[in-house]
């Protein structure tokens, strides 16, 4: 028998999840010295994952790098299975009928609870939420918010937070020139909100913003920063803590903070940090009116500072409150999945079960090692895990079935549909076709919608 990986016996590859990683782990297997033939599984019609539905409208460079993948998606050995979620639309099984690795990056969709009291009345949601309704994701769980209210509160300190903060505090003009799709800008423009407030337990030596996300807002029209004075106070082991080699964003954003000081009253949208704070209840009858912050003070050594209650609290009257305190993985039916971190657990990209590795099967990205690191990040990450599994080829099970097209006519049978690259480029063409004025896309706002251009 040919040996794996050989022109005679390609090595298949499922790759699951179109995000970042899916597609740098696709390229890497496809300009690798084994011959591959790489097929990628998406749930959504569209491709690129939190590129299209988690960085900013107003952050255009970042998605640039979809060109790089769209090169990818036109390669001979690639073949694209959007609109096809694994673990509902196909099994796990059906992928080792056709595939001889499955290399999962699923990403981490899944938003972080604070677990306080009034967590869940209408107008406390998760950044997620947000995010997803304001990058048109297709698939959305909430359809509409509320922006009659005048201040709204993000809790968390990290770019999400800041990103969600400058959504709400951009002029419609602003935004008119990004992908945002038009009924979201109309939606926003009617927005009562003058006041944005971003609160985070630790302070702002602690915080995970970077420089330039802090710089930008200086970008934003008629609007005033504001900081807790209380938190620009830095002890001895802040100032240690900021020498640190990385904390040079900090080491940057610090000056600017200190520029917050006597920013003018009269503007019409205020940011207002709250360092220091950590939320402890959200109040209202039915839906949000307040959030109580209870005051921190930090102790312990420079690099492991603990937030700690000193009792006293203060409450912030809001209709909306937005909790970014981060993301899980969510697990899909026959792949190992750890509750606790909310990942799949693996060594270098090799998925195990306890502790064992589990032949065959592969993971990268934000599933792999968590919500961390920007989108360069997880193609040293998917570099890892294809080196494991050239390093592992002469040990894979061949799989029995090593046909796309009829994997595709097994799908459509079974009453899916799985769309391919050419169909999403249309999808993808009809977008750009419909958007006015300066706007790069209009986007469709439901799969029903995408689905529709190639009816
Ligand atoms: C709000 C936000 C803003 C960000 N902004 C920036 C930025 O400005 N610059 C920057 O460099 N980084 C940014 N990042 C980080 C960057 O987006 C991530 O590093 C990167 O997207 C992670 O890649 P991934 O492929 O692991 O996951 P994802 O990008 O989440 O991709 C996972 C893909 O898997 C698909 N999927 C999930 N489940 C299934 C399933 N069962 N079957 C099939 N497909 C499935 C999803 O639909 C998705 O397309 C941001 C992150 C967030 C959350």
């Amino acid at each position: 028998m040919a040996k794996l990986g050989s022109s005679e016996l390609p090595l298949r590859v499922a790759v699951v999840g179109a995000g970042p990683a899916g597609f740098y782990a696709a390229e890497l297997l496809l300009r690798n010295d084994i011959e591959c033939e790489v097929d990628l599984f998406e749930a959504l019609p569209c491709p690129y994952g939190l590129v299209r539905h988690g960085v900013a409208p107003d952050h255009p460079k970042m998605r640039t790098v979809i060109n790089r993948f769209d090169k990818t998606g036109d390669e001979e050995n690639f073949s694209y299975f959007g609109n096809t979620r694994l673990g509902t639309d196909i099994s796990v099984d059906t992928l080792r009928e056709y595939y001889d690795a499955i290399l999962i990056s699923t990403g981490s969709q899944k938003p972080r609870r604070l677990g306080i009291p009034g967590e869940e009345l209408e107008g406390s949601y998760s950044a997620e939420q947000f995010i997803n309704w304001y990058n048109a994701h297709p698939a959305l769980e909430l359809k509409d918010f509320d922006l009659s209210c005048e201040t709204a509160v993000v809790v968390g300190n990290g770019n999400v937070a800041l990103d969600i903060a400058r959504i709400l505090a951009h002029t419609p003009e602003e935004l008119a020139k990004t992908d945002m799709a038009t009924p979201i800008i109309e939606k926003l423009a009617a927005s009562n909100i003058k006041t944005v407030y971003i609160a985070g337990r630790r302070g702002p030596v602690q915080a995970s913003f970077t420089s330039p996300e802090i710089r930008e807002f200086d970008q934003l029209e008629n609007t005033a920063f504001h900081i807790n004075a209380d938190a620009m106070a830095l002890d001895a082991e802040d100032q240690e803590e900021l020498e640190f080699k990385d904390h040079n964003h900090a080491r940057k954003f610090m000056p600017v903070f200190e520029g917050y000081d006597g920013q003018p009253s009269d503007a019409k949208h205020h940011i207002k940090f709250r360092f220091l704070r950590s939320p402890v209840s959200i109040e209202g009858d039915g839906k949000v009116e307040q959030i109580t912050l209870q005051t921190n003070r930090l102790s312990g050594p420079a690099g492991s500072r603990k937030a700690k209650s000193i009792g006293e609290t203060e409450t912030i009257s809001c209709g909306l409150v937005f909790s970014c305190i981060g993301y899980r993985g969510r697990s899909i039916e026959g792949i190992p999945f750890d509750e606790q971190w909310g990942g799949i657990p693996n060594v270098e990209g090799r998925v195990t079960v306890d502790g064992k590795v589990h032949t065959g099967l592969y993971t990268s990205g934000w599933i792999k090692r968590g919500p961390s690191g920007v989108i360069g990040t997880n193609k040293v990450d998917s570099k890892e895990t294809i080196l494991k599994i050239v390093e592992d080829v002469e040990t894979l099970n061949v799989a029995p079935n090593r046909s796309s097209d009829a994997l595709r006519e097994q799908l459509v049978s079974e009453g899916k549909r799985p769309i391919d690259f050419a169909d999403w480029k249309k999808i993808d063409d009809a977008e750009v076709a419909r958007a006015k004025g300066d706007k790069p896309r209009e986007k469709f706002l439901t799969v029903e919608e995408m689905l529709a251009v190639l009816d």
